[in-house]
């Protein structure tokens, strides 16, 4: 376990109007997902000044609430913003860790690369959450599977219309108490498949963490539930169907003898935190784990063979969802009767166990905020 001093000051001001004790438990009783937001926000500004050089300034913790924005800033226009996703977990002493954060901060700055945004420094990142955390600390759940998520981002704020990277940005911090995203039962979830659309292409963005490839998916996702889906898989259609995700999530192979598959990283995935613990753990658990390339047609006749075993999603938000059926007009893959395997509960045991300091944390993968 790591305690990382981040070493840059933020200023506070504290909100006039936080909400009650009696609104924060109400809220915590029931906090569903996105739908309720702390008390406070920690922001960072960017600017770039007239000798063309770049540097954040106004490191802070301010009350919640609306943003204000030049109609003309370019986050509106062009879409120049990124974001990244983590919790924070009470533990059963009441102290307050979060899960791997460096890795969120080394991807929002290959997102902001990928984006022509400015890259963040590790401290401001880390800074950030944990000056929010520590505001808000009693919006911390601590109910089983419970957690406070917590959504930096990133947006181009400059006034100006014509084409280039902005020269004046905001990173922010929102936090958002999480419920239990099953209430405790863990249902295998139908998939839908999409064939006309896809989230990313070679070169694109997929990789990157952006607002945009969630706008590009989610038509997808609407055709997925209205199929009764839950979410929808993308594949390399243009190509040979290989496996690429789901909207917002990894997705992992159990064969039949006891090993992982995993599409490799191509440029058109996004490399989940959850999907490189998972890997490690399997590993630790004397798994092998293959990345490498899985085709439509090889998860078709490998659950028909029986040499697939079990098939999940993964990511911050669900952790981990098993797949129970993958389908559209002309393709119906697994069933609808299907149970959560053996193999997906035990990965998804460990990885929760860690994050909620019930499991020894041997790669030191948590960090103490408050
Ligand atoms: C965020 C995200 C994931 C999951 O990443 P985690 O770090 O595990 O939360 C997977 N796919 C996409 C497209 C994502 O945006």
């Amino acid at each position: 376990m790591t305690q990382t001093a981040h070493g840059v000051e933020f200023s506070q001001q504290f909100s006039a109007n936080p909400k009650s004790a009696e609104e924060r438990a109400a809220i915590l009783a029931n906090p569903g997902f996105g739908d309720h937001f702390t008390d406070h926000t920690a922001v960072v500004d960017y600017k770039v000044d007239a000798e063309g050089k770049g540097g954040w300034h106004s490191a802070r913790v301010e009350p919640y609430g609306p943003i204000s924005l030049d109609p003309s800033a370019a986050v509106l226009h062009y879409g120049q913003e990124i974001f990244e996703g983590l919790k924070a977990y009470r533990h059963a002493d009441g102290s307050v860790w979060t899960f791997r954060p460096e890795r969120n901060a080394a991807r929002l700055n290959q997102s902001a690369h990928r984006l022509a945004l400015p890259e963040l420094p590790e401290e401001y990142f880390l800074g950030a959450i944990r000056e929010l955390v520590q505001a808000d600390k009693d919006w911390v759940p601590s109910g089983d599977g419970e957690s406070l998520y917590l959504r930096p981002f990133m947006i181009a704020t400059e006034a100006f219309l014509g084409v280039r990277a902005a020269r004046e940005v905001s990173f922010r911090v929102i936090a958002s108490p999480a419920g239990n995203y099953f209430g405790g039962e863990l249902k295998p979830v139908s998939i839908w498949i999409s064939r006309e659309y896809a989230r990313a292409g070679r070169g694109g963005t997929g990789a990157a963490k952006c607002g945009g490839n969630y706008a590009a998916s989610l038509i997808a996702q609407q055709e997925a539930e209205a199929h009764g889906c839950k979410q929808v898989l993308f594949l390399d259609h243009y190509n040979d169907d290989a496996v690429e995700e789901l909207g917002g999530m990894n997705v992992f192979f159990v064969l039949k003898d006891g090993s992982l598959v995993t599409p490799a990283l191509t440029g058109t995935i996004l490399e989940g935190v959850t999907r490189s613990s998972i890997i490690q753990v399997a590993k630790d658990m004397g798994r092998e784990v293959a990345e490498r390339k899985i085709t439509l047609a090889e998860w078709r006749d490998g659950v028909a063979s029986g040499e697939i075993a079990e098939v999940f999603a993964c990511g911050t938000a669900a952790v981990i969802t098993p797949i129970g059926v993958l389908k559209d007009e002309t393709e119906f893959i697994g069933s609808e009767d299907a149970v959560a395997g053996e193999v997906t509960m035990a990965i998804r045991e460990q990885i929760l166990g860690i994050q909620t300091g019930t499991i020894e944390d041997k790669h030191g993968w948590l960090t103490r905020l408050a």
